[in-house]
């Protein structure tokens, strides 16, 4: 039920359980969090309050990372329990996403995933756009283009964030009937699925548009539309206090 995303100079770990923290209040079954580390996907992701993972956390530390991403799970398909919670892993655990909303095609898609061999471990409508993505990826496509195809394929409605472990420079989102904003920072970006998400960070907002792909990396923001033509979100300030 909350997003979060980010890449800049600071451990993402905080930045993330931070935003988690801030999206608390639209409620939310389970909470999980990813980094990128040397090439791999760290992840942690618990049932329950978010106070669970920061203990699990504790208890076994994640990396340090300055890319990072983070959800928080109201869940529609598959019970609250610490498989179910995202994020959701590719089959080689190279991508690591997370989702907001339902993805309503998902079966045919699972199906036709395990007719090819893969293993799915959840029971979430979630975990198909995982193993897609990775696909893409595998296949030459990198972060951006690999969304674009694999948003092109789904039906539903969706706020999606992913990592490629072998691309700790970006962070890429798309958005469909589903919100999705990014926070604009001066050496970092965030996306958040409000802007609770980042507003002690920035108050420079970038609203996306439906259907649209957005990717994030230190320098700056790039949005397109899921075939791959440029398009613009729209820009506001926050002066409003949460
Ligand atoms: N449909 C997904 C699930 O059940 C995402 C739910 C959400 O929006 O948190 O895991």
């Amino acid at each position: 039920c909350g997003i979060v995303g980010y890449v800049g100079e600071k451990q993402a770990q905080g930045v993330v359980i931070e935003g988690l923290r801030r999206l608390e209040y639209r409620g939310y079954d389970s909470a999980g969090i990813a980094l990128i580390d040397d090439g791999r996907i760290a992840s942690d992701k618990r049932a329950g309050k978010l106070a669970n993972l920061e203990k699990a956390i504790e208890e076994s530390p994640l990396p340090s990372s300055t890319t990072g991403i983070g959800h928080t799970r109201w869940a529609t398909h598959g019970a609250p329990n610490d498989a179910n919670a995202h994020p959701h892993l590719g089959a080689r655990g190279r991508v690591a996403l997370v989702h907001n909303g339902i993805i309503e095609n998902f079966a045919r898609l699972r199906a036709r995933l395990e007719a090819d061999g893969h293993d799915l471990v959840s029971e979430t409508d979630t975990e198909v756009a995982a193993h897609l993505l990775e696909q893409q990826l595998e296949a030459g496509a990198d972060l951006t283009t690999a969304m674009q195809a694999v948003c092109r394929e789904l039906e539903g409605a969706f706020t999606l964030v992913a990592m490629d472990a072998q691309d700790p420079s970006r962070v890429v989102a798309a958005r469909r009937n589903s919100p999705l904003v990014v926070g604009l920072g001066e050496g970092e970006n965030f996306l958040g699925s409000d802007v609770a998400a980042f507003i002690e960070h920035t108050r420079d907002a970038l609203e996306l548009g439906q259907d649209q792909v957005v990717t994030i990396t230190r320098e700056g923001v790039d949005v397109s539309d899921f075939d791959g033509n440029p398009a613009e979100g729209t820009c506001y300030h926050v002066d409003w206090d949460l």
